[in-house]
């Protein structure tokens, strides 16, 4: 389905992005993976899905809170593979503490990076993609990008940024042949979950146990974490031809969670 298109996917060294990566591979794109970890970790995980599906994989370990580093990530794209067409923003961190007791190095970082490296990715892809009347962007934003919950009040901020983000530009490329769409999950449970199980329960005063029975799968009225394949195959169809009048769409995923 997308033979001779390329994708980046951010963050994608681990959990939901890494899922999407896969998906995308499987489906004949060529990959940019980009995201933290150990250089032989990665080199493995780079190889195997290339081989796995036939297709280019590369690695850019861009930090995605520096402009200067997302900006040579974009040119490099630009040069190897002429453009990005398939542009998932994904790279995403989370910090739960009471706002009063917000560490502000932490406030920033999640900024930086759930928000504004969106605004920067978004911005350099867009000329290569208007060229070729064709590009999708996903934003990975949260169901947090719908509703708070709290200690959480910068990870919230972002989301509901990167909601408002993804309705601006949709209407801004609609008719260059471009949608711009936002996926909120519930909670999923990646290596960002179960890092916040014990700062809940610092927060909170509870167990880790009761953190994940009484807080996250209380949200979700399936009471089951929304999986990494389910995330995955809701952006590669909305990468897809068949979803081409789907655009400035804030999309949950959350096991019924804003329904309540
Ligand atoms: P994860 O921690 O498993 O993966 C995060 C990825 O981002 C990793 O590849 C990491 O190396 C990368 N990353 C972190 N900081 C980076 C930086 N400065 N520059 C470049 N890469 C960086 O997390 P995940 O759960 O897979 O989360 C992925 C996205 O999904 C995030 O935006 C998160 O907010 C969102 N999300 C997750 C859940 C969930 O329950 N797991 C729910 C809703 C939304």
């Amino acid at each position: 389905m997308f033979m001779g298109k390329t994708a980046l996917v951010t963050g994608s060294t681990s959990g939901i992005g890494l899922g999407i990566a896969q998906t995308l591979a499987a489906q004949g794109a060529s990959v940019i993976l980009n995201g933290f970890g150990e250089a032989r970790e990665i080199e493995h995980l780079r190889a195997g899905m290339a081989e796995m599906h036939g297709v280019e994989v590369r690695h850019d370990g861009a930090d995605m809170s520096r402009v200067d580093h997302i900006e040579s990530m974009m040119a490099r794209a630009l040069a190897e593979f002429g453009g990005v067409d398939l542009l998932v923003n994904n790279a995403g961190i989370q910090h739960v503490a009471p706002v009063d007791e917000f560490p502000l190095d932490k406030w920033y970082a999640i900024l930086a990076i759930n928000l504004t490296a969106n605004f920067h990715t978004t911005r350099l892809a867009l000329p290569a993609m208007k060229r070729r009347g064709f590009g999708r962007i996903v934003n990975i934003a949260s169901a947090h990008a719908l509703v708070a919950s709290p200690y959480k009040s910068a990870y919230v901020t972002a989301k509901h940024g990167v909601a408002g983000f993804t309705k601006a530009v949709a209407l801004e490329v609609a008719e260059a042949g471009i949608t711009v769409n936002a996926v909120c999950p519930g909670y999923v449970l990646t290596p960002l979950v179960e890092r916040q199980i014990p700062e809940t329960a610092r927060a909170r005063g509870i167990t880790a146990e009761q953190v994940v029975r009484d807080v996250l799968l209380a949200a979700q009225p399936t009471r089951k974490f929304v999986t990494v394949e389910q995330v995955a195959a809701l952006t590669s169809f909305l990468c897809s031809e068949d979803a081409a009048s789907i655009t400035g769409a804030v999309l949950p995923i959350e096991g019924g969670w804003t329904a309540q």
